[in-house]
């Protein structure tokens, strides 16, 4: 479970992040000394039954008639509530 909306931060230089915001913070890049710019909310949007980003690599099929996506770190099939087989990792 994630309560906190995460969000895609990019430098100057084009380096980028991925972390939660505290909206009264500037975030910094130690290597560069640039201010990072919060470029994107990332998917799943908070709050949300998944800690990993909404990419084809933290996605698998349920399984069910649904056909439908879910994240690889939930226990239950988000659309249909079917149990998950564990994943090989
Ligand atoms: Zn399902």
């Amino acid at each position: 479970m994630s309560a906190r909306q995460k969000y895609r931060l990019r430098a100057a230089s084009k380096r980028e992040i991925v972390r939660e915001v505290d909206p009264n913070k500037v975030y910094v890049d130690r290597d560069s000394g640039e201010e990072f710019e919060i470029v994107g909310k990332l998917l799943p949007l908070a709050p949300s039954i998944s800690d990993l980003p909404w990419a084809v690599e933290n996605l698998r099929l349920c399984g069910c008639s649904l056909e439908q996506l879910a994240p690889k770190d939930v226990n239950d099939c988000p659309h249909c509530g079917r149990r998950l087989p564990a994943v090989e990792r």
